[in-house]
Parts: C-alpha cells; structure tokens; sequence
C-alpha cells in the first residue's frame, strides 16, 4: 500500500538524447533519492502539504499526527491546530457507531479501507458534507486519511430530494413526504398515538371552474398558508401540513394528547378557512370538511390509518360538508359487510379478541347487588369495541357461535368463582346469555357440567338466559337439555320477555326459573308524569302472574328512579339498567364489591 511518506518505487530514468545538464541535475536527484531511487520523504512532505486534496496522517491510536493545508482550509483552522485531534472528531464520523467501528478496524490492521460521507463544521459554524475515506499506509500502522468536500453535490440531492417530495403549487410536503413521515410515526418502535385530520375543500371545483385554475392554484396557496399557521406550536415547529392532491391536504399530528387535541385542531382550522379569502379583487368564501382519525401507533398501519381517514371524511360530506367528524368505530362497522365481519368471527376466538363486561342485577327491595349479567364485547382490531348485536347473529349464522359461547360460560363462570374467592359475604350469581342454536348444535349440558367442574362454581350461582324463542314449542333435545340443566341447579331465565308470544302458563311447566322483562315493557315508566297506564297494568298483571307461577321478575333498562319505584311498587324481585349501573369490566364490580 502507497502513502503520501512513501511514494511510488518508480525509477524515473532519462530518455537518450537528454541534455547534459539535464542528465547532470537528474544524476543529482538520484543521488539525493537514495541508493533504492525512492525520492526522500522531504520531498512527500512537500507534496502532502501542497496538495489540493485535504488529507492527513493518523496514528494507529487514532490521533491526527499531521493533517495538510488543503484540510486547515477545508475546515477554516491552520492544520498545525488538527494535531492530536481524534480523526472520527476530525472527519466528523463521531455521532456515527458504524463509521467508527469501521475507522478502529481499518487502525488496528483489520481492514484496509473504511470510508464515509459525513457532515462537518466549519471553524465558522456552517457544515458542510465530505466523502471521508481511511486507508492504512503499511508503515508502522498509520494510515491516510482524505476528506473530499461534498457539499455541493449534498446539496444539489437535497433539493432533488425537496423537489421530489414537495408539492410545486403550494410548496408544502406533498403526498410522497406525507406517506414517509406517516411510516415513521407508525414505525416499529412507535409508541403512543397519532392522529390526522384529513381535510377537503368543500366545492373547490365551481372555483376552478368559475374564477380559473390560476385563481384555483392561488386559493390553494393560500389555504395551505393558513393550515401551516393552524399547525404551528408557536416555536417554528408543528405537525406536519401536507398537500395529498387536488384540494386534499391532511395534517398529521406524530404525538397525539388525545381526540380533545385534534377535534380543536380541526375547529381551528375550519374557522381559519371560514375567514374569507382576496384573489384578484374577488372575496371568496371557502369551507372545509374533515375527518378526524386517532389511533394507537404501535397497533395500527398507515394503510388501516388512511382508510379510516377517507371513511371519516365521506361522513363529514356527507352530514353536510363544513364540518369535521370524529372517527366512529360503530359507523364503520356499520358499512362493513356482514361477509368481512363473519369470515373473521372464527379466529377472533383463538385470537382472544373478545371479552366480558358484567352488568349488576339489584334486588329492588334494598338495592343490594345479587349478581351480574356477562355481555360479551369483540375488541375488533380494525372497527374498535363492537356489540354484540353486531356479531351474535352471524356468530349464530356460521356457527361460531358454539364456541363463542363455550368461551363465554367458561371465563364467566371463572370470573364468578373468583368474586366468590375473594369478597366476603353473599356471593354474586353470574347470568349468561345462551344462543338458540347452542342448545341445538352442543352439549350445551355437558359443557355447563364440566365448566362448574373446573372452575368450581357452585350451580346454584349460574343462571342460563334463554329466549322465549328457544324454549317456545321445544320438545325433544331442547327441553331436555333444560331440565337437565334445572336438575343440575342451574337457574334458567327467559331474556327479553314480552317481546315474543310466550304462553306464561305454559312456561310455567317448563324448568324456568326467572322472567326478565323486556325494556320495552319498562319504557312506558320513565318519568311519573308520562306514564302509561295502561302499560302498568299490564306489568303489574304480569308480575302477579308470574310470582304466582313461582316466577321470580327482572325487569330490564331500568333508567331512572321513577322507573325503579314504579317498578319496586309493582313488585319486580330485581332490576338490570344505567340507572344502578352500565355494564363495566370486571375490576369495577371488584370495587362494588368492596
Ligand atoms: P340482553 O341480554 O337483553 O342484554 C341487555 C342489553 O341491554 C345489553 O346490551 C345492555 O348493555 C343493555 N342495557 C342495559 N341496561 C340498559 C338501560 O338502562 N338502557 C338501555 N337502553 N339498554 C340497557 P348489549 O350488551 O348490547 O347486549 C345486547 C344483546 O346481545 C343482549 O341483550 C344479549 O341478547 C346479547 N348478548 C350479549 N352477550 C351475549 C353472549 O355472550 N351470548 C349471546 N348468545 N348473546 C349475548
Ligand atoms: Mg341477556
Ligand atoms: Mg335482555
């Protein structure tokens, strides 16, 4: 290997014919290279030192020993004042782990070549870009070092860079930026949230139309002004204002505080652009709407973000325009297909998406918690927390539902005994929704039996709610299934009561145990003015009936406390509804048991 101290072993003889003196001043030369023809190292010095290329000599501890004129300058110092300098603090490789490993490699005999773009600082405070580049010379382990200046080229790729990903029209970042930053926030090592606002001028078009594309691009100017000033934090910094085409523009939010955060970034924005606009001597009135996205980073991909964006967007339009609307997880699920939702039912299981809420039951008499309902919730990964009148039915449709319901039973029942467990005092019974089609399709008494098994909860603190349509008219199988369930001593409950045609006498010889009643029939009892009378007779009937049948009552939504004591008065056992308490996860029936 060739260093500047080194040099070329080439013995530059003379050709025939040379003139005397010529031959004479070269036979001097020799004689002052040396035996070997090598030139002396004075005169590499010189050339190191004269040379334009900025270069300097390390030692194999990494030290500068010498550094040339061309580096001094490059650098705005004298290059007597880079001696002893580190050379990754030189060659501004400091900050960069890779470049440094590579540099010890290359000073230590390892490697003979290390080489880098890096960014350096003038004496003067600005940076500048160099390729830096190390390479051993093979005395004594030192190596060369050279530093060519590269800002120009650097910056010659920053504004390609620039101009590829901002848009022409109003110089904001444009849709290429937006997706790279987007990608960013939603990275692997994202944490906390994002939001967007994604927003579109309302009627954009009938100003392109009427007034010109120039006016259309000078509104788009200025509108993309105002947004910037929206997003700015008041220190130069901000979210990101992005122009995705046409008259769409989305600002990102990389850390979002929350919905408050983005639905008051969103009002700013649409109360700056409510502001009319002066193009060319005309007023115009403008108006935006937007859609309003927030999300967990980790969990969630830009693609998922920016479809929930456009939904949210096309809801804003389409209540009406000059508004912005939050994302609804339930509106989605709405548009969803029952097909997209159901292929996905099965595996949510395994996937252990779904979850419990408990709501109490309160007897009437001393508003004493007697026990709890479990209502199943699907965490949905794409569509949020959905209810389950949005996936019984097609859990039912494909079958699903059997296992779903083994789930359901089973951590119900855990959950039970663990209450049990662990509070003192009259234990909670846990009622759970069965499907028609589970007394139909399962064991259903096996599975019960072995769930009591497991979890060792006493029968007697299990109640089973059934529709009246499951046991209407059931014989064989179902009934079966019923008594032998009732043996077991296990309370069955017919849910929703009154809203079917059920026979109480006749369900009175069945093993059923409890009447919920329907919200409906509740309803009539809201507020003690606007009672129906009619409708409390009929309960108050009913009830009668019932107790009479050795019923015991649940009267269901119960909302209020006129509702309750009309309710009480009649002589409802126990009530279920907001006005005791919604349903809520399992640690808060914790604290009511506390
Ligand atoms: P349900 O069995 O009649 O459950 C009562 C429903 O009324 C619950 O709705 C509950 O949140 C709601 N509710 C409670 N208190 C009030 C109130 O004061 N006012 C009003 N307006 N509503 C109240 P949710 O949780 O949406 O459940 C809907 C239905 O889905 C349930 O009706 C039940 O039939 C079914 N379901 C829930 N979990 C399961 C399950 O694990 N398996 C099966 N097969 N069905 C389930
Ligand atoms: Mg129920
Ligand atoms: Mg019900």
């Amino acid at each position: 290997m060739n260093g500047p101290l080194e040099g070329p072993g080439e013995s530059p003889g003379h050709a025939p014919g040379t003139p005397a003196q010529t031959i004479t001043e070269s036979i001097g030369e020799r004689v002052r290279r040396g035996r070997r023809g090598r030139p002396p190292i004075s005169d590499y010095r010189a050339a190191f030192h004269a040379a334009q290329l900025p270069m300097a000599i390390v030692g194999r501890d990494g030290l500068v020993r010498s550094a040339n004129r061309a580096l001094g300058t490059l650098l705005g110092v004298r290059a007597e004042t880079l001696a002893a300098v580190p050379v990754a603090e030189l060659a501004g490789i400091a900050p960069d782990q890779h470049a440094r490993r590579a540099c010890h490699e290359v000073l230590c005999g390892r490697s003979d070549r290390m080489s880098s773009t890096s960014r350096l600082k003038h004496a003067d405070g600005h940076t500048l870009w160099a390729d830096v580049a190390l390479t051993p010379t093979s005395r004594g382990g030192e190596a060369l070092l050279t530093v060519a200046d590269a800002s120009e080229r650097h910056d010659l790729q920053e504004r390609l860079r620039h101009l590829q990903m901002h848009d022409p029209v109003t110089r904001l970042p444009n849709r290429a930026l937006f997706f790279e930053r987007l990608a960013t926030a939603l990275g692997e090592s994202a944490t906390g949230r994002v939001g967007l606002c994604y927003l579109d001028l309302d009627g954009f078009k009938a100003v392109n139309d009427t007034f010109g594309h120039r006016a259309g691009d000078e509104l788009l100017c200025a509108v993309a002004r105002r947004l910037a000033g929206c997003a700015e934090d008041g220190e130069g910094r901000g979210h990101l204002v992005a122009r995705l085409g046409g008259d769409e523009f989305a600002l990102l939010v990389e850390s979002s505080a929350g919905t408050e955060q983005l639905s008051s970034l969103a009002e700013a924005v649409q109360a700056e652009l409510r502001k009319p606009f002066d193009l060319n001597g005309s007023r115009l009135a403008v108006s935006a709407s937007i859609g309003v996205v927030e999300r967990e980073a980790a969990h969630t991909g830009p693609t998922e973000l920016m479809q929930a964006a456009d939904t949210t967007l096309y809801w804003a339009k389409a209540d009406g325009r000059d508004r912005w609307t939050l994302f609804d997880p339930e509106r989605n699920a709405h548009r969803m297909t029952r097909q997209e939702l159901a292929s996905t039912l099965r595996g949510a299981i395994e996937r252990d998406e779904f979850t419990l809420e408990y709501q109490p039951i309160v007897g009437f008499e001393d508003e004493t918690l007697r026990g709890v309902e479990a209502l199943v919730r699907w965490r949905h990964p794409r569509f949020g927390t959905l209810g389950p009148n949005r996936f019984i039915g097609l859990a039912e449709e494909n079958g699903a539902i059997v296992q779903l319901g083994r789930w359901v039973l089973a951590e119900s029942c855990r959950q039970a005994r663990r209450w049990m467990d662990e509070h003192p005092g009259p234990p909670l019974f846990v009622s759970v929704n069965v499907a028609v089609r589970q007394v139909w399709d399962s064991d259903l008494v096996a599975d019960v039996r072995e769930i009591l098994r497991e979890t060792g909860l006493p029968s007697g603190l299990l109640q089973l709610e059934l529709t009246e349509s499951a046991v209407m008219g059931s014989g064989g199988r179902p009934l079966e299934a019923l008594h032998a369930l009732s043996d077991m001593g296990v309370r069955i409950a017919i849910d929703d009561f009154g809203t079917g045609y059920s026979n109480l006498a006749y369900l009175s010889r069945l093993p059923v145990r409890v009447l919920k009643l329907d919200g409906t029939f509740v309803q009539g009892f809201r507020t003690a003015r606007h009672s129906n009378p009619a409708d409390e007779t009929i309960v108050a009937a009913l009830v009668q009936l019932a107790h009479k049948l050795g019923l015991t009552v649940t009267a269901e939504c119960v909302e209020g406390q006129a509702q309750a004591d009309r309710l009480r008065r009649i002589g409802c056992d126990t009530g279920q509804g907001w006005h005791y308490a919604k349903p809520m996860a399992p640690e808060y029936i914790d604290k009511l048991l506390h």
